[in-house]
């Protein structure tokens, strides 16, 4: 199979590869990929920062696909099943944190497309209980999104709280979702977006947020919590600075760069500040249903599968409104 393939660590690129084509373990499935989306976290392991990828790995975590092939043990799922395969491949199950319901913090967590093969290729196996079977009324270029930028940006709405004025910093691929799911709860949305970027502040009023600005402008009002999906680690403190006392700060994303240090009144008054880290599975039964029930309306841009390195630096250099989503 062809496959994009990380060859070396912080090359800032992946190298086309023919490789075989995987068979599935005894607990695993075998998918035939039908389009993968591209995440920003995907850029973090092709350009080295994110510690010890195993090497070389075919990153990609948002993968959607038809089940071709299953393990002797895998029950509940069958041959020709459309599945979604996200960034949680695997835990241990057995220790502290997989026991009380945080798998996404388990110490021997595998991930997808980081220390597992991922989408970015026509094949990929994956342990069948970590595998989603999808809503259906999207397709699957359209579905791809939901799988990290939907769920882990439901982990991080779930996780800022019920607050009725929820801000989002970086109008990206998780932004355009969860912007989505805030106003259907009722929430008014405050999109921040780059100093200057008017093509994001155009995207997210399409998307139907309450105000749309730039990251050093105050809202309107003031906010009750405020999702950081940017790598920016000065918008810590700028976030901070907008919510009300006992408000919530979430930072979404794997990857930062440092926080500034910030005077301890942006703080003080019990305002929270937090990361999110992962996934775990009750979040992707959770958010799918609810991407089932609303429905959702994902922005996204296709590439074939050969033009991965394109889709990268779109993303990286911020050209991208939606999700980029590649297609074998
Ligand atoms: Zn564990
Ligand atoms: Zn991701």
């Amino acid at each position: 199979m062809k496959a994009m393939s990380l060859l070396q660590f912080g090359r800032g690129h992946v190298d086309l590869v023919e490789t075989e084509t995987p068979a599935p373990g005894p607990a695993q499935v075998l998918v035939k990929v039908l389009c993968c989306g591209v995440c920003r976290t995907d850029l973090h392991v092709v350009d080295g920062e994110l510690p010890d990828p195993r090497l070389p790995v075919v990153p990609g975590h948002e993968i959607v696909g038809r089940i071709e092939g299953i393990g002797r043990d895998v029950t509940g799922l069958a041959p020709g099943m459309r599945v979604g395969i996200p960034w949680l491949g695997g835990s241990c199950g057995v220790c502290a944190f997989c026991r009380t319901d945080r798998e996404n913090l388990c110490p021997d967590g595998r991930y997808t497309g980081y220390q597992i093969d991922g989408g970015y290729a026509e094949y990929a196996v994956a342990d069948a209980s970590f595998c989603f079977p999808l809503p259906g009324g999207y397709d699957d270029v359209h579905a791809a999104p939901l799988l990290c930028a939907g769920l882990i940006g439901y982990r991080a709405l779930r996780m800022a709280g019920d607050g009725r004025r929820v801000g989002i910093y970086g109008f990206g691929a998780a932004a355009h979702i969860i912007a989505q799911v805030a106003r259907h709860q009722g929430r008014d949305v405050f999109a921040f977006v780059t100093p200057g970027d008017h093509q994001a502040i155009r995207f997210s009023t399409e998307v139907g947020v309450t105000w749309a600005g730039f990251s050093n402008e105050p809202p309107p009002h003031p906010l009750d919590c405020a999702i950081v999906f940017a790598p920016v680690g000065r918008l810590v403190p700028e976030a901070l600075s907008r919510v009300v006392p006992g408000g919530v700060v979430v930072c979404a994303g794997i990857h930062m760069s440092d926080i500034p240090s910030f005077p301890y009144r942006l703080l003080w008054e019990e305002r929270v500040l937090r990361s999110v880290a992962n996934l775990t599975r009750r979040d992707a039964r959770e958010f799918l249903a609810v991407a089932g029930d609303i429905p959702l309306t994902t922005h996204v841009q296709t590439y074939d599968l050969a033009e991965a390195n394109r889709a990268l630096s779109d993303l990286r250099s911020g050209r991208l409104s939606g999700a980029a989503v590649l297609v074998p």
